[in-house]
Parts: structure tokens; sequence; C-alpha cells
């Protein structure tokens, strides 16, 4: 895999040396070379994005600089785009194409960055593994054989194969992160509300979060940036207090810097390879002077229970739109009820009906105390459970996934074991504190994902952190095959 000089764009374009047109002209015939192996893209847009980048180029020639101006990306096939296809990875949606652009989408094009493609994901965003998708499982780029994670698997695989320096995932119980643990490259999930969710296909609105990913924590800050800010179209958009660019602050950051590490994170179901490496990182931490403290997060034990209660629970509610009347695929029967029947039944999967099925009953009379508010109950206990750790210290510290990625249908056949993959990553987002997922190496010749967790609205810092990280490691650099 020969990899795109992505860590030269930025200065390239600048310079004058490199034009948006050309670089995507790199970027298609790699990503043509790749994709009949690695499956991780849904439908080229128009022209694979030229339009944008010739509008990207007139920019630069005017003077402006920096930023995203010029790089192309990949968007997850949930994001609407006005014109261009929205499918979910389902196919109930066939032949949609949203009227209308998603606002952090649209602040990514104000940026000047290039959308070439959409990117494959597991069916309305419900799954770990990117093989619940109905246009086809995508790869892992470091062994084809393997998932690259999900539900965000095209995004994560388009920047591990270096298609794009960036790209758009969403994350509602891990789905920016694991994929990019999984892959070896950097995601965000930013403070819940960071990040408007308009124009996202609503999956579980209230965990519901979009989040780049990208190789590095800098580029990750300057997708965050280019976003993030309050949106009237989202009652529960916030703006993010600090929105100044990572400076270069080196490994200064990290003296007295105080990382939590619970123990629950490192315990005996967690693959040895994963537990060298995070203890390697926290070694690292600690050689520039941060105070590594174990502490406990006791409530990791239900965090699997409360969040796949409330999700199913919100999926439920947000698929119901999806009834053969408003949107995409209609299959015939007798009347709405007939049509919302047949239709549902052609255009969901297997995974998204489950969940239809298990969220209508614990919210059904009888079983929504038992339940729901119990599910309700459980995250308070668990967001009061990260607010006592993160008072103790800046910053929380474990793996993003207790196994390196398995094998294609591994898991497909039981659920749960499925839901297990996303032990570490349910529990800040049902705590709707920011959270990112950086490459530590290797286990069995796979990537590790070590994750960082703040507290609330201290995405930068923890974006400062990262940054600080990937100065004094060189993980994220490793590539597929060995190249750096
Ligand atoms: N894997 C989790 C799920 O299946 C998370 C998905 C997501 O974040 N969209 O629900």
């Amino acid at each position: 895999m020969q990899p795109l000089p992505w860590e030269a764009a930025r200065p390239g374009l600048d310079a004058g040396d490199l034009a948006p047109e050309a670089l995507l002209r790199m970027a298609r015939e790699h990503l043509e070379r790749e994709e009949p192996t690695l499956g991780a893209l849904q439908q080229l847009l128009p022209e694979g994005g030229g339009a944008w980048a010739r509008a990207a180029h007139r920019r630069l020639r005017a003077g402006e600089r920096g930023g995203l101006l010029g790089l192309p990306f990949v968007v997850k096939d949930n994001f609407a785009l006005a014109g261009h296809p929205m499918g979910c990875g389902s196919r109930i949606l066939e032949g949609y194409r949203p009227p209308f652009t998603a606002t952090v989408v649209g602040r990514l094009l104000e940026a000047g960055a290039v959308p070439i493609a959409s990117a494959r994901m597991d069916e309305f965003a419900m799954g770990s593994s990117g093989e619940y998708c109905a246009g086809g499982a995508t790869r892992n780029p470091w062994d084809p054989s393997r998932v690259p994670g999900g539900s965000s698997s095209g995004p994560a695989v388009a920047v591990a194969a270096d298609y794009v320096p960036f790209a758009l995932g969403s994350d509602t119980g891990g789905s920016v992160r694991l994929p990019a643990g999984f892959c070896g490259v950097s995601g965000l999930r930013p403070t819940f509300g960071v990040l408007s969710r308009w124009g996202i296909a609503a999956m579980a609105s209230s965990l519901d979060q979009a989040g780049p990913i990208a190789r590095s924590a800098v580029l990750l800050a300057e997708a965050l940036h280019a976003m993030a800010g309050r949106d009237s179209l989202d009652i529960l958009s916030v703006d993010l207090p600090r929105r100044d660019a990572l400076k270069d602050l080196g490994p200064a950051r990290l003296r007295g810097l105080r990382v939590g590490l619970p123990k629950e994170y490192l315990g005996p179901g967690v693959h040895p390879g994963i537990r060298e490496r995070v203890q390697e990182a926290m070694s690292s931490l600690a050689g520039e002077g941060a105070d590594i403290v174990e502490l406990s997060l006791p409530s990791t034990e239900f965090s699997i229970e409360t969040y796949y209660l409330l999700c199913t629970s919100e999926v439920s509610s947000n698929m119901s739109r999806y009834d053969g009347m408003r949107f995409g695929r209609r299959v015939g029967g007798e009347g709405p009820r007939s049509v919302a029947a047949h239709t549902r039944d052609a255009g969901f999967g297997a995974e998204v009906k489950r969940r239809i099925l298990l969220g209508s009953f614990c919210l059904s009379r009888g079983y929504y105390d038992a339940f729901y508010l119990r599910a309700q109950k459980a995250r308070t206990l668990i967001r009061q459970d990260f607010d006592r750790a993160l008072r103790i210290v800046d910053v929380l510290a474990g793996p993003i996934s207790p196994t390196p990625p398995f094998r294609l249908g591994e898991k497909t056949r039981d659920p749960l074991e499925m839901y297990l993959a996303d032990i570490f990553t349910v529990g800040p987002a049902l705590a709707g504190l920011p959270c990112v997922s950086l490459p530590a190496g290797l286990a069995d010749g796979l990537p590790v994902g070590l994750q960082f967790i703040a507290r609330s609205l201290e995405d930068v810092f923890l974006l400062e952190l990262a940054h600080a990280f990937q100065q004094i490691t060189s993980h994220h650099k490793l590539r597929p095959g060995g190249a750096s």
C-alpha cells in the first residue's frame, strides 16, 4: 500500500506547490486500487468532489491559508449532504437524497474541505464491526480477514488506508473511537452538544455525537474547530468554551498532570498485549512527569446493560419514521400499516429489527419501570462515577477495546459478544464526556487503541494532551504494512 503524503499536503497547498485538484486525483487513483479489497466507500460525489476542489483552489489563489482548506475528506453515510444519496448502510433508504446538508458537514464545506465520497457504516450506526452494512462489510487494512470496527467503519478505513487525511464519523456508544482504535488512527468524540446533530440520521438522540477521525490530534483539532459551536437547529448544542488551535505545547503539557487508570479497564478480560501497550503508554506519560493514579470506576460493570437498554429504547422510537411513506424505499401493501410493515420487513436488517423489538419491549407498559427507568437511574450513577473520578484526576486513561480487531464473522452469530466490544466506549458516552482514541502500538501485529476521557467541555485540553502524547510517541505514524 503506497501512502499518499498527507502530512505534506497542508504545507504543499499553502506554498502553492500542490493544487487541491491534484490531491484529489492522487486520492482517486489510490482508492481505486484499494477499494476492491477494503470496501470503505459507499458513493463517490459527482466528479469525485472536483467542483469543491476547484472552489478551494480559488480561495487558495486569493490568499487564504491553513486549516482544512483544500483537504479531501469522506463522510459517514448517515450525514446529509444536499442532493447526495444518504443510505445509512440500509436498504430502507434506497434512492433517498436529502434536500439539506447537516450543520457539521456544511461547516466543513465552509472551511474549504473537499468532500469526495460517503463512507460505509453499520446499518443506522448499530454495530461494532462494520459487518452490518447493506452495501457489504468493510475490511481492516491491517489484515483484510479482520473487521475494521464499527459503526464508522468506512471513515476509519478511509483514513487508515490513506484515501484521505480526515473523515467524519458519528459516535453514539463508541462508533468513532472503536474503529479508529481497530484501524490504528485517532478519533474524537467531543462533549455531547459541542457538535450539532442536525442532519445526522438519529439513532439514540441522547447519545448521538459527530466526531472526526484523522491520523493526528492536530488534524482532529482543526476539524473540531471548523465544526464546533451552537446551532439553532439543535436545541442541545453548545459552544466550545475554548477555540484556540493546538499550540506546540510539547511534552511540557504533561508535567504534573494527574492521569487516572481505572482498575476495571485492565481487568482479566483484557488481551495481554493490549494491557502491555496501555502500561507502556502510562510509563511514557510518567517519564514526562505525569502522575499515574490507580482508581476505580465501579459502574463499568453495568455500563453495557445500561447503554443497550437506553440505546434500543431510543432506537425503537427513532426508527418509526421509516414507514415507507416519507423516505427511500416503499414496499407495497394495502393501507399505511401494511405498507409500513412490508417496507420495514424488507428494508431493515436483522440487527435493526432486533433493537426495535428490544427497545419497544423496554418501553412497554409493565416493563418500563423495570428496564427503561432503571437504566436511566443507572445512567445517573455512571455519570456520578466519572464525575467523582475526574475530581481526583485531570483525565482518565485505558484501552479502547478489550481485544484486537476480530475476524469477520467471528461475532455476528452472537449479538451479546458483539455488544461486549463496547465495554470501554459506552461509559463516557452515557456520561456525555469528551474522549479520544489514539494509536498505542500493536498487539499480535494489530493496532491497539488508547482512550483518554476528560471533563465535560474540556475538549481542547483533551486534544492538547493527545497532541503531547503524539509528540513523545510515534505510534500514530505507523501504517499498515509497516510504512511510517
Ligand atoms: N457499537 C455500539 C452500538 O452498536 C455503538 C454504535 C455507535 O456508536 N453508533 O450501539
